[in-house]
């Protein structure tokens, strides 16, 4: 009776996130795809865009953060890992400015929060082109990485070379 009574205590009294074995499995996700990604860049000559989330922060409130931590814990892990084997392998990392990147059409440059009516769905307002959102974005960052920091992308692959 009593183990029986302390089992359900400490079955109550487990915080509800993600168990150790989920948290294994994350991680090990997020290892295969950041393994991936470098490896990808590595082979074809390439760098690395990422969106520079260093300020973004602050623009968050609190709830929102709340909401969000779960997905940005496993999130920032991914940019972490990424980071970390680009370094390892000589990858350039460029971080572009990550505002609108979401919002804005690649083809006509029409800014809009109506460009996007759905989490996975871009559609312009202005010129009607469409395109799941996330490849839409992704095209935005390669391009800002293209045009900001051409530079710091010569002096990062010397450096690491
Ligand atoms: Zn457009």
């Amino acid at each position: 009776m009593e183990s029986q009574r302390k089992g359900t205590r400490s079955a109550k009294r487990k915080p509800r996130k993600l168990s150790g074995k989920q948290r294994r499995f994350q991680r090990h996700v997020n290892h295969v795809v950041s393994k991936a990604i470098v490896a990808t860049a590595q082979r074809t000559g390439r760098g690395i865009a990422l969106e520079d989330l260093t300020s973004i922060r602050d623009r968050v409130t609190a709830r929102r953060r709340q909401r969000a931590r779960l997905h940005n814990w496993l999130f920032f892990q991914l940019r972490s890992f990424i980071e970390y084997k680009a370094w390892l392998a000589g990858v350039p990392v460029v971080l572009v400015d990550p505002r609108n990147t979401s919002r804005t059409c690649p083809v006509c440059r029409c800014i809009d929060k109506r460009n996007r009516p759905t989490q996975a769905r871009f559609s312009c307002i202005s010129c009607g082109f469409a395109a799941p959102a996330d490849v839409v974005a992704a095209r935005n960052i390669r391009a800002r990485a293209a045009v900001n920091q051409p530079n710091e992308l010569l002096a990062q692959g010397s450096a690491s070379g």
